[in-house]
């Protein structure tokens, strides 16, 4: 058997040595639970917990008690739904390049949807965003890869609404760019972990005013006293945190933050297959040749086919729909294959790749 050519980083990226031997020394030495306890031990993990959220702090440019630990960025993106609490009046401006976390938490809390015009880039309209109570934005499709410039709409959304609530989906971004919350001036944005190289079951949720949003999960840690059923909260972030956190992944996420810093995924390498793929007829290719991924159709097969026959030759890809049902249907593709590169990523595994793709699609 070949080895893999893994290039499927937007789904998840592949994790260093470092990153595992940072979770496997935290699991065979360091162990204990945070916020719990008073030994040497317990009171390290504290300061892992804390060092680690002042490093998320400074890579987005917050402030450390506007960072929350959460399972993700579909948990986060659910719990600003319970945080927020809109009722069937609440206007919920979205975009059809939202995955499908970003939209369907408000399709479920019965939320009145405005979906926003678009670009020919599929990117939001920023002359015409319309007037909304809460705003999602994606700030990177995970299907077409194009940078929104966020400030723009935020800032476009404020003058049709100086009261909107601002969301960013900041998954695929992370990946490629610096995050700047200020910058963006957004109320809440999320990301997870696993897609920067650390861990499954951890992500960042940034909170812009913590102090004036309610808790919407209750246990150990959310707490800093309770008197009968009264409680009185911690302050932020803790108050977010009810339960134990994932401590093992958050031993990891530091690591992946500095690499991912200094070492972004080499986006020539999807150039490379851009300028190769189009040279096939039967490949249309759906995204731009600058975007951070390569996303195409095959004319006569279908992508689960196509991407059953390059995943027995090794390679391994994302076909389908990718949870963005919405882009697709306005491409009026039912699903498409996605290229994508970790910074591990080398220009021989790219070019071996393009020829088995070459191999299948004559
Ligand atoms: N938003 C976007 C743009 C994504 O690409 C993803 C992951 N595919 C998510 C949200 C959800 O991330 P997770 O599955 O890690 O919660």
């Amino acid at each position: 058997m070949n080895k893999i050519i893994y290039l499927d980083a937007a789904a998840s990226y592949q994790k260093s040595n470092a990153i595992i031997d940072a979770e496997a020394d935290f699991l065979r030495n360091r162990y204990a639970n945070a916020g719990r306890g008073i030994c040497g031990r317990a009171a390290a993990v504290d300061d892992m917990v804390t060092t680690t959220r002042q490093k998320v702090a400074k890579f987005i440019n917050a402030d450390v008690h506007q960072v929350v630990f959460t399972a993700g960025a579909t948990d986060g993106l659910n719990r600003i739904v319970s945080m927020l609490k809109p009722n069937a009046n609440t206007v919920v401006a979205v975009s059809d390049i939202d995955h499908h976390s970003a939209r369907l938490p408000w399709v479920g809390a019965g939320t009145r949807i405005a979906v926003c015009d678009l670009y020919n880039n599929f990117n939001i309209d920023v002359s015409r965003v319309p007037y909304a109570d809460i705003m999602v934005i994606t700030a990177m499709s995970n299907v077409l890869g194009v940078a929104q410039d966020v400030a723009a709409i935020i800032k476009a959304a404020r003058n049709k609404n100086p009261n909107v609530i601002t969301i960013v989906d900041a998954a695929q971004f992370v990946v490629h760019d610096e995050i700047d919350v200020k910058k963006w001036d957004c109320d809440f944005m999320v990301f997870s972990a696993h897609k920067i190289g650390a861990d499954t079951g951890l992500g960042i949720l940034y909170i812009k005013n913590p102090d004036l949003i309610l808790p919407d999960k209750f246990g150990g840690g959310m707490v800093a006293r309770v008197a009968g059923n009264k409680m009185i909260l911690n302050i932020a972030p803790e108050r977010f945190e009810a339960g134990t956190l994932p401590l093992t992944q958050i031993a990891g996420l530091g690591i992946a933050i500095d690499e991912i810093k200094h070492n972004r995924p080499n986006l020539d390498l999807i150039k490379y297959m851009y300028d190769e793929l189009s040279q096939i007829p039967r490949i249309r290719i759906l995204s731009a040749r600058t975007a951070t991924i390569l996303t195409f159709v095959v004319d006569g097969m279908h992508v689960l086919d196509f991407g059953a026959m390059v995943g027995a030759r090794g390679v391994c890809l994302r076909v389908g729909t990718m949870c963005a049902s919405w882009i697709h249907e306005r491409l009026g593709v039912d699903g498409s294959v996605r290229i994508s590169v970790g910074a591990y990523n080398t220009t021989d595994e790219v070019a071996t790749a393009v020829q088995i793709i070459k191999g299948i699609v004559k």
